[in-house]
């Protein structure tokens, strides 16, 4: 999707604060944070969001796992604890349509979230 931000992003088309990254995945620091530690997980390839993903690419799901795995060890959040926040739809927030998770740490965060 040539119009889509993230897609720019995980091409380099775009720049971002970047903190891991594999074939298949890009992970980046996001621009207006709403905690101390905010880093969005992308997977390279399009998908709108959790919807759109076909059955024979679900293992991304499992891969961003284990990419969050990394980055949490790698940050320093795992001990004191973090949220894992996916946005879908317009009911659920979500204002890019390119598949995106938040990784959220630093504070104590609020349930239930508004
Ligand atoms: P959503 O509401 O779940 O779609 O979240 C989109 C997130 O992308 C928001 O937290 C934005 O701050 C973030 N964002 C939008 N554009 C950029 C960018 O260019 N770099 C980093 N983060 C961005």
């Amino acid at each position: 999707m040539n119009s889509c931000i993230f897609c720019k992003i995980a091409s380099g088309e775009i720049p971002s604060n970047k903190v891991y990254e594999d074939e298949k995945v890009l992970a980046f620091r996001d621009i207006k944070p709403v905690a101390p530690l905010h880093i969005l997980v992308v997977p390279k390839k399009h998908y709108v969001s959790i919807m759109d993903i076909p059955a024979e690419d679900m293992d991304i799901t499992a891969h961003i796992c284990s990419v969050i795995q990394k980055i949490a060890i790698d940050e320093g959040i795992a001990a004191d604890g973090f949220r894992v926040v996916i946005n879908c739809g317009k009911n659920g927030g979500q204002e890019v349509d390119h598949l995106h998770y938040h990784v959220l740490a630093g504070r104590n965060l609020t349930w239930p979230p508004g």
